[in-house]
């Protein structure tokens, strides 16, 4: 688990914004943050990869990596990827100088791969001007995943790009979370993309998780239901899913529906652990 309780009061052109959050993210799992803008996403993002000071405590698996304002565990030693919402590339070195220069021993294959898949070969050997903003994003997210992270933090992966990049940068971060194990948090206002991607989204306002909310473990296959019925049990739920033209009655534990309501869409890969 990460777990954090955190708090920082911001103080800008005389007015206060008071972050203040206390959360539990599981290892392995992808998260979505999603709010407004300045709502505090970034902020939370910076905190976790120990590049901004704060009150509280932050710790991953039981190891404190910040308390009090000081970085217990130094940012280098957390493997963490960071895609910063400016892609934040180096201006001098080439697209693949920048993301061999983040890797100690980088796995050229997997590099190549990674290229290929986000269409990238071309810019191969060009400098990050010479790049249009979805170009360099996508450099950006090849450059965090090369290093094979542990942690990956995301800030708004998807706001340079088209809709149909959009779908291949979900491809492939779902495919490092599901070759690595890696534990992903992504910040973005693209609600419908975290939905495909992330086991539970929190939303954010004015610093503070307003609500979470949780959806069935990940599905490489995309296959939903959408919720038609839920009835409350003890510490089970009956729940009506519509799958294609079928209909499912399905009796599930009351915490994997948490925040679930008619007409979620509902991913529904753990009924092939039950045939
Ligand atoms: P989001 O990523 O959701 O758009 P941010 O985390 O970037 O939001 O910002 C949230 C708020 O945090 C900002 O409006 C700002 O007031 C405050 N903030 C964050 N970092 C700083 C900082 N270093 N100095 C002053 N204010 C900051
Ligand atoms: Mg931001």
């Amino acid at each position: 688990m990460i777990r954090f309780d955190v708090h920082k009061v911001f103080r800008q052109s005389g007015v206060d914004f008071k972050f203040e959050m206390k959360e539990e993210i599981a290892v392995g799992s992808i998260t979505g943050l999603s709010g407004p803008s300045g709502s505090g996403k970034t902020t939370l993002l910076r905190f976790i990869a120990g590049l901004e000071k704060f009150d509280g405590e932050l710790m991953c698996n039981e190891v404190v990596w910040s308390k009090n304002k000081v970085n217990v565990v130094d940012p280098s030693a957390r493997k963490i990827g960071f895609v910063f919402q400016d892609h934040a590339l180096f201006p001098h070195m080439s697209v693949i100088r920048n993301v061999e220069f983040a890797t100690k021993q980088p796995d050229s294959a997997y590099i190549a791969d990674l290229f290929a898949r986000l269409e990238l070969d071309d810019v191969r050997d060009s400098m990050p001007h010479q790049l249009s903003g979805g170009q360099k994003q996508r450099v950006a997210l090849v450059r965090a995943l090369a290093p094979k992270p542990e942690l990956l933090l995301l800030d708004e992966p998807f706001a340079s790009v088209e809709q149909r990049m959009r779908s291949r940068i979900v491809d492939v971060i779902r495919h490092h979370h599901d070759e690595n194990g890696s534990t992903v948090l992504i910040a973005s206002h693209h609600d419908h993309q975290l939905k495909d991607l992330c086991s539970r989204i929190l939303f954010i306002n004015n610093g503070r998780v307003k609500a979470a909310r949780n959806y069935s473990s990940l599905s490489p296959d995309h296959d939903h239901g959408v919720v038609e019925e839920i009835h409350l049990e003890e510490n089970t739920a009956l729940v009506k899913v519509k799958k294609g033209e079928d209909r499912l009655e399905l009796r599930l534990p009351v915490s994997m529906l948490e925040g679930v309501q008619k007409g979620d869409k509902l991913k529904l890969d753990f009924l092939k652990d039950q045939n």
